[in-house]
C-alpha cells in the first residue's frame, strides 16, 4: 500500500510544474507580476490535475498529497490556482467517491476557514504546516471511523503526514528561494536602470556642448556695424538655445515622475484636445489626424502627462512624414478592464534595427532629435501600468498600440 516507489512518483509530480515554473520565470527578460502569477498559477494546476490523474492510489492517504498544491496556492495568495484547485478536487472526489463528499467539503472548507484567519500573518506557511496537519489526520481519523469503519493504520497515517510535511516544506523553500532570485533581477534592474541615467547625463553633457559651442561661436562673430548679419546670427543663436531647452526640459522630465496626478478623463476628449493643440502644425505641414470613436470612455489618468505623451506620438509621426499628405488615424476601443488605442501613420516607418532602439534613452535617427520622447512615453504609460508597443515597416508606417487600464 505504501510503497517508496508511489512517494516518489507524487514527488516527480509536484516538483516537476513547480521546477518548470521557476526556470521559465528566471529566464524571462520581463519580468512582470501578472506574468509569474499567471505562470505559477499554471505550475499548480498543473500539479493538481498530474496528482489526480497519474498517481497510484495510496487509498486515505492520497487525499493529503492531492491537497499539497492547494495549500501552496493559498501560501503564495495565487487566487485562479486556489479556484481551480479547489474546483479540480471537488470534481474529482465527487466523481471517484473514494471519499464521502461531507468530508470533501469539510476538509476544503477549513482550508479556506484557515486561509482567512491566518492569511494577513507572515507566519502562515510556519502555522499551516505546524498545525494544519494534525487537524488533517484528526479529519482523516474521523472519516473513517464514521464512514468506512475500516481499521485505520495510525503508522501509515504518520508516515504519510510525514512525507507530506517534508514535500510541502521542499516547495516552499524552492518557492521563497525564487523569490529571493527575482528580488534580486528587480533590483539589478533598477541598477541597470540607474547605470544608463549616468551614462545618459554624460551624453546630456555632450549634446549640450554642441549648440553652446555654436552659439559662442556666432557671438564672437557679431559685427554691430553690419546689421543683416547679425540679425542672421541672433536667429541661429535663438534656435540654438530653443533646442538646448528642449533637451534640457525633456531630460528633466524624464525618469524623475514617481506621482501621477490621476483623476477621471474621457479617453475621446483628450484626444480630441490633443488634435485641436496640433491642428496648425499639421495643417501647415499638409498633415491630417482622423479620430474613429463612437462613445464616451472614461478611465482614470493623470491628464496632463498624457496629454504629453500623444503630443510626442503625434509629433514623431508628422516628423516621419515621407509623402505628399500624411494620414494618421486613431482608433479607441473599450476593453473588459482596460482601453485600448491604436495610432496608425503612414510615414517613413522603421526598420527592424531601428525598432529595437525604441524607447532607448537618447536614441534618435533625427539631426535635430533629443531621443527621449518615446522614452519619456514608456515611463508614463507604465507608470499608468499600461502598455505600449511598436510595430512598423518601413516606407509603409508604423502602429502603436497603448494600452490603458479603466
Ligand atoms: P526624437 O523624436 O527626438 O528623435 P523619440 O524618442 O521621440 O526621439 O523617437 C526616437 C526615434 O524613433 C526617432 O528618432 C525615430 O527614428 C523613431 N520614431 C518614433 N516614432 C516614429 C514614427 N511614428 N515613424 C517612424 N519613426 C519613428
Ligand atoms: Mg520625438
Amino acid at each position: 500500500m505504501l510503497k517508496i516507489t508511489n512517494f516518489f512518483l507524487i514527488g516527480i509530480y509536484l516538483f516537476f510544474p513547480i521546477l518548470s515554473y521557476i526556470t521559465s520565470i528566471t529566464n524571462t527578460t520581463n519580468y512582470s507580476k501578472e506574468k509569474d502569477h499567471f505562470y505559477l498559477s499554471i505550475a499548480l494546476t498543473l500539479c493538481e490535475v498530474l496528482l489526480l490523474v497519474l498517481s497510484p492510489p495510496i487509498y486515505a492517504y492520497s487525499l493529503l498529497f492531492f491537497t499539497i498544491p492547494l495549500l501552496i496556492a493559498y501560501i503564495t495568495k495565487n487566487k485562479a490556482s486556489i479556484i481551480n484547485c479547489n474546483i479540480i478536487l471537488i470534481i474529482y472526489f465527487l466523481l471517484d467517491k473514494i471519499y464521502h463528499p461531507l468530508l470533501i467539503i469539510l476538509i476544503l472548507l477549513s482550508y479556506y476557514l484557515f486561509y482567512l484567519l491566518f492569511s494577513k500573518k507572515d507566519q502562515f506557511s510556519k502555522l499551516l504546516i505546524n498545525y494544519y496537519f494534525l487537524i488533517n489526520a484528526l479529519i482523516l481519523c474521523i472519516y473513517f471511523y464514521l464512514f468506512s469503519k475500516k481499521i485505520i493504520n495510525f503508522c501509515f497515517i504518520f508516515i504519510a503526514l510525514f512525507i507530506t510535511i517534508i514535500y510541502l516544506y521542499l516547495l516552499i523553500i524552492i518557492l521563497k528561494k525564487n523569490e529571493i532570485f527575482i528580488n534580486l533581477n528587480n533590483k539589478l534592474k533598477e541598477l541597470e536602470k540607474e547605470r544608463r541615467l549616468k551614462t545618459s547625463m554624460f551624453k546630456l553633457t555632450h549634446e549640450l556642448k554642441n549648440p553652446l559651442a555654436v552659439c559662442n561661436g556666432y557671438l564672437e562673430m557679431i559685427d554691430f556695424q553690419n546689421e543683416n548679419k547679425t540679425r542672421r546670427y541672433f536667429d541661429i543663436l535663438k534656435d540654438e538655445i530653443k533646442r538646448s531647452l528642449t533637451i534640457i526640459n525633456d531630460f528633466s522630465s524624464f525618469g524623475k515622475i514617481k506621482e501621477l496626478d490621476k483623476e477621471e478623463l474621457d479617453i475621446n476628449y483628450l484626444l480630441e484636445e490633443i488634435k485641436d493643440t496640433l491642428r496648425a502644425l499639421y495643417i501647415k505641414n499638409n498633415a491630417e489626424i482622423c479620430i474613429e470613436n463612437d462613445e464616451e470612455i472614461y478611465f482614470i489618468g493623470d491628464y496632463s502627462r498624457l496629454k504629453q505623451v500623444f503630443i510626442n506620438l503625434l509629433k514623431n509621426a508628422l516628423e516621419a512624414k515621407n509623402k505628399a499628405y500624411l494620414l494618421v488615424n486613431i482608433k479607441v476601443k473599450e476593453l473588459k478592464e482596460k482601453i485600448k488605442i491604436i495610432i496608425k501613420d503612414n510615414g517613413c516607418g522603421m526598420t527592424k534595427e531601428q525598432l529595437a532602439h525604441i524607447g532607448e534613452i537618447f536614441y534618435t535617427t533625427k539631426s535635430t532629435g533629443t531621443g527621449l520622447g518615446l522614452s519619456y512615453c514608456q515611463e508614463i504609460i507604465d507608470l499608468h501600468g499600461g502598455q505600449i508597443m511598436f510595430k512598423s515597416q518601413p516606407d509603409i508606417g508604423t502602429t502603436i498600440t497603448i494600452y490603458l487600464p479603466k
